[in-house]
């Protein structure tokens, strides 16, 4: 696989064309941004723990049947993915309130929701990401009916999954973000999960402590970003090593186990 130019620059992700019209690379960057785009920083390894947090995430919904735009992890920071149209929509799941919602609504923070709350932002830097509904959807045209069906019963299904997932490792899942994109397989259009699933994009509290395990350390200045991600990474199995890991060593562990593989 060839790695051609830059196709688009994100705020954490880079993409890249390859030789096959529908596959990209897309590169984990250390870059961290929060609250559109006003705060920001680099934290040395972060790209490296979502690359692998998020492979491990798309490859085990992949196992229960949710398509998704992962074909493979080629390194430390890059995987190939199937070339989407993200379908200009974040998809926000909630199994406790905490966050926006509780400043937006006045819900009190930690308020365990009876069942998960789906929200709809439309994806858009300069609007701040603004709450939709499903009709703001259908009226411009920003996703059809069938596709939003489609997406809501994925969306109910990842996230059951992701609460076992998590909670099997001592982590409450309490929300995160998704994202969608239309690809032909097949000669037939279908509507995949895109996007990465990690720290970045969801928050995890550890299920006795409640300590944040998630991009709120950044958001908040907690600190401690890389040992808290790298804490998820060694729940899920995928680092095996000491758990004190500073930015350097992630590296390196990253790098030792690749070339076991
Ligand atoms: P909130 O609306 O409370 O800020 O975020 C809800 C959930 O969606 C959190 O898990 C948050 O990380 C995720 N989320 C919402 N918008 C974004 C975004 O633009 N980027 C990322 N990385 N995550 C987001």
């Amino acid at each position: 696989m060839k790695k051609g130019k830059k196709l688009y620059e994100g705020k954490a992700k880079i993409i890249y064309a390859t030789n096959d019209k529908n596959l990209v690379i897309q590169y984990f960057k250390d870059d961290a941004t929060a609250f559109n785009n006003q705060k920001k920083s680099t934290i040395e390894g972060k790209g490296v723990l979502n690359n692998r947090i998020s492979e491990h995430i798309l490859s085990n919904l992949s196992q229960i049947g949710i398509k998704n735009h992962l074909v493979k992890r080629l390194n430390m920071r890059e995987q190939i993915i199937k070339l989407v149209e993200i379908i200009p929509i974040e998809f926000i799941v909630r199994n406790v309130a905490t966050g926006s919602i509780t400043k937006r609504l006045g819900i009190e923070d930690g308020t365990v929701l009876k069942e998960p709350l789906i929200e709809y932002c439309l994806k858009d830097d300069k609007l701040g990401d603004p709450l939709i509904s499903e009709e703001h959807i259908l009226a411009f045209d920003w996703a059809s009916k069938t596709e939003i069906d489609k997406v809501k019963k994925m969306i109910l299904r990842i996230n059951d999954f992701m609460i076992g997932m998590f909670r099997g490792v001592g982590i409450k899942l309490i929300d995160f973000k998704l994202e969608f994109g239309r690809v032909k397989i097949d000669g037939k259009n279908e509507v995949i999960l895109a996007d990465e699933i990690s720290p970045d994009t969801c928050r995890l509290w550890d299920s006795i402590t409640e300590k944040k395990l998630d991009k709120d350390r950044f958001r908040k200045d907690l600190g401690d970003l890389i040992p808290a991600y790298t804490e998820v990474a060694k729940r899920l199995g995928i680092l095996h090593e000491q758990s004190n890991v500073s930015a350097v060593n992630v590296t390196k562990l990253s790098s030792v186990k690749r070339k076991k593989k």
